[in-house]
This record gives C-alpha cells, structure tokens and sequence, in this order.
C-alpha cells in the first residue's frame, strides 16, 4: 500500500475545517526535511494510519486519516510545544547545589521555563535531584562511555522492575552496516547487545507498539532515546487522548541520550564514511562525536577518523538545528559523555522514579561526583543559541547563523577538554 495511492484515494473526501489531516505533517515536517526520525506520530495515531517507510526511513499514510490533527499536535516539529514539558528548574549557575536540591517535579504546561519561541531561557541543568560521573563495575568494552545505560537496564530487568527495554541495536542488514535499528531487549543478555551509541535517529517511538514481543498483559517498559524522543512520551503521557496500538502506557521510565545533532544514515556511514573517506564499515569498533569532532575507531585501536564535525553537517537532520534540549529534560534520567571523563557517563537523575531506578544498579556500579558540571550547561547554552538563530532563520533564510562552525567547534573545545584517548 503507497501513501500516493492512499492520498489519491481520499483526495474526494471534504475536508472538515479545523481539522489537521497528516499531508499537513507530511508538508511542513517531513517533505520540508524537517523530520527528526522520533516515531511520534506513528506512536500517537489512534487509527495506526501512521508507518515507516523502509526507504527512507520517514513517517508515511499507510492507512486512512481521520483528521484528529494529533499527529502534528505531538510532532516535536510540528505542533509541540516541548519546552511546556521541562519540569521547574532548581538550579541556576551555580551546579553545585543542583546535587542536593530537592525538586518538585511536574510536567503541566504551566511549568514553562523556557521557550524557543520567546520567554525567560531556562537557566541550569533544569530538575535534578542527584547528579553523578558512573562506569560499570564489571567494565564493558561495547559501552559508550561508563556502560551506565547497559548495566541500569540489566539491574532493573534482573530485579523485575521491567519487563523490556526499548534501545537501539545494529540493524540485521549486510546492506545496512552500522545503522541502528529499535528493539524491545526482554533479557540482560540482549541488553548488553545494544551497548555504544548509533548516530542515527530511528523512528523510536514505532516500537512502542509492542504485539511482536512475548511480554505480560501489562507490561512495563524503559525507553532509551534521544531527548526528541522522550519529549514525544512525556506528551503522550501529560495528555489524555484516544490510543491506537501503541502503549505509551507502558513506559515507567524514561533515559534521555544527551543530544546535540543526530544524523542521516545514508549520508553519514555510506557517502561520508564508507565512499568518501573509505572507511572499512566491517573494522570499525566505535563511531563517537566528541569535543566537536567525529571520531571513528577500527577495532585495532587505530583512529579511522579524526576530524571536526562540521565536515559532516551536510549529513546531520537538519531539524536538529531547531532543538533545544540538548540535556534532555523531561526524561526521567539524562545521560552522556560531556562533564565526565573519558569511560564515565555523566548521569543527572531527575524524578523520583529516577532516584529509584538508580539504586536498584548502584551496587553494579562505580559512582563519583561530576568532573565538570559546568561544561553541561556551556554546551547546552550553545545548542539553545543555534536553536534560537534556526528559528529567526525561518522568517529570514539569508540570515546568518548565530553560530558559525569554526565558533561552534572552539566552543566544544573549551567545553570540553579531555585529551582524546583509546579505549581498546
Ligand atoms: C545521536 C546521539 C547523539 C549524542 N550526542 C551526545 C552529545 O552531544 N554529548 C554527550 O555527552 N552525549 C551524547 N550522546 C550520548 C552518548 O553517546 C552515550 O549514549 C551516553 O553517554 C551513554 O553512555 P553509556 O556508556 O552509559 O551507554 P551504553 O551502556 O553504551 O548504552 C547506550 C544505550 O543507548 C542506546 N542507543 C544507542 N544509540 C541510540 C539511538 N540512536 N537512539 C536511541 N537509543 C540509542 C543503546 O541501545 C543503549 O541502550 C549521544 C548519543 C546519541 C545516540
Ligand atoms: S519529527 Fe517525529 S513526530 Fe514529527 S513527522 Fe518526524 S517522526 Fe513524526
Ligand atoms: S538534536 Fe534534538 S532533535 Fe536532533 S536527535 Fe538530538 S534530541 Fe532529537
């Protein structure tokens, strides 16, 4: 079944006013390269006329719209107003008090810290209760980072606090090295084979609709995804309306990657990586953005790539140039690599079902302070700044961008001064 055929068909149907019906999605997202690949409107639908097309990786009609206009009500580039979803904010410039403030936590629309689209900014980390630099005990050479991701899940899978988890793994394609796939992982074991992070967006969401796995009647599950991501939830679930096959219901946790661009796959591992620099997609052990650089590592420890990161930005979304939520913040845990050290994951636990989740794998885990709190808040201060010039760009395309790229890259620098080392 073709969207095409699908429009075609419903092109005499009247259109009842005041509704939004998905080809007006598909016309100010999707065809105009603004869609960030989250798997909302597929998720949110409540006719499940929302699929993937396997092509392109994109949102398409599969069935027929009904006009709810949720689609784009709950599009994180459509009608989403994402900020409405940031708890209050504790913390101002000083991070050190952000560790042991309490923080009420709510997700109304009245909290609204911050708008891209104007407003007071919100300033600080945004809510956390605890904040911490976390490596695996038992070390784990797959991770990222610290492994926090990984060995959070197994503790919680092991202790029976979920029934899943939704993460990413490498696609099963020998046509599709080094792309990252969603999955549900019901074991530990399958857990561990979604370590290390994919630099490609992969319509999350979609897998919510969980009739492909063998898990009880009401099943409890934590998603790992990019902040876009866990906005899409966090709406979801704020808000009341009639669901289609997707259970949203189900997510008792949220884990947010921290995120500043994400990419396309094709653009990135195939032309940029695999044609243009010739890169051995079989060798490779670990792709990584890092200080403003992207970094690919053969499996012999030796760099493939070494190279700023604004050679790539022909391959990155182009709708990430409109985020603003680089830490995550309405997750329930936010993750990443900046304000660590190298092999540690920053960790900014931020409800209380965060607190909870985190001591069920705190006696797996190797936990001390953050090393450099303040480089979180220099990067994501810089990630709302270029989300704020994408914004003014849109009524002045000849606008220049706020940010430059030689800019951007010396503000990672100074975000983040780690040397480079390997790790294997
Ligand atoms: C696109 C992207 C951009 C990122 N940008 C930054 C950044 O700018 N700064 C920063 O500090 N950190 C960034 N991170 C986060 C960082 O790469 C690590 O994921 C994080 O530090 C956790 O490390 P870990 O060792 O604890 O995770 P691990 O134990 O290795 O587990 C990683 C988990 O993430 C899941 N995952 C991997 N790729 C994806 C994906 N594409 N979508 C959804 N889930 C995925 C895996 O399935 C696994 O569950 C980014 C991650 C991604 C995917
Ligand atoms: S950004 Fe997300 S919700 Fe919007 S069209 Fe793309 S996949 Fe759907
Ligand atoms: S930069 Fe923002 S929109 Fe892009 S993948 Fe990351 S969280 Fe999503």
């Amino acid at each position: 079944m073709t969207h095409s055929r699908l429009r075609d068909e419903m092109n005499g149907i009247v259109e009842a006013p005041g509704k939004v019906w998905f080809w007006e999605l598909e016309a100010g997202v999707i065809d105009a390269d603004r869609c960030i690949q989250c798997g909302t409107c597929v998720a949110v639908c409540p006719s499940n006329s929302i699929g993937i097309n396997f092509d392109t990786d994109l949102p398409e009609l599969v069935r027929m719209c009904t006009g709810c206009s949720l689609c784009w009500d709950f599009c994180p580039r459509g009608g989403l107003r994402y900020e409405a979803l940031w708890p209050p904010s504790t913390v101002t410039a000083d991070t050190e008090s952000a560790a042991v403030a309490p923080v009420e936590v709510r997700s109304d629309s009245s909290d609204t810290y911050f708008k891209i689209t104007g407003g007071p900014p919100a300033e600080g980390l945004g809510a956390v209760i605890e904040q911490f630099a976390v490596r695996s005990a038992a070390r784990n050479e797959e991770a990222q980072d610290g492994g926090a991701v990984t060995s959070l899940l197994s503790a919680l899978l092991v202790a029976g606090e979920i029934d899943g988890a939704l993460v990413s793994v490498p696609s099963s394609d020998p046509d599709e090295p080094w792309k990252g796939v969603a999955t549900i992982a019901t074991t530990p074991a399958e857990v561990a084979a979604s370590s290390g992070s994919f630099y490609n967006q992969t319509m999350a969401l979609a897998e919510l609709d969980l009739s492909a796995y063998a898990l009880p009647a009401k099943p409890r599950i934590a998603v790992v995804g990019t902040p876009c991501e866990i906005q899409g939830i966090r709406a979801m679930q704020a808000r009341r309306w009639p669901t289609g096959a997707h259970r949203v219901d189900a997510v008792v946790l949220t884990i947010a990657l921290l995120c500043t661009k994400s990419f396309d796959y094709e653009a990135l591992i195939l032309r940029e990586l695999e044609e243009r620099r010739r890169i051995d997609l079989d060798r490779v052990s670990k792709v990584d953005v890092i200080r403003g650089r992207m970094i690919v590592e053969y499996r012999d420890g030796e760099i493939a790539v070494d190279e700023p990161v604004k050679d790539f930005h022909g391959a990155a979304l182009k709708g990430c140039d409109e985020c603003a939520d680089f830490l995550g913040r309405s997750a329930d845990i936010s993750v990443g690599s900046v304000g660590s050290m190298d092999g540690w994951t920053t960790v900014l636990v931020r409800t209380e079902r965060g607190r909870l989740a985190f001591q069920q794998a705190r006696g797996k885990l190797d936990v001390r302070g953050l090393d450099d709190p303040a480089a979180l808040i220099r990067l994501d201060n810089l990630d709302k700044r270029i989300a704020l010039r994408s914004l003014e760009r849109k009524f002045d395309p000849d606008a220049p961008l706020f940010i430059d790229y030689e800019e951007h890259v010396r503000n990672y620098e100074d975000t983040d001064r780690r040397p480079v080392t390997i790790r294997r």
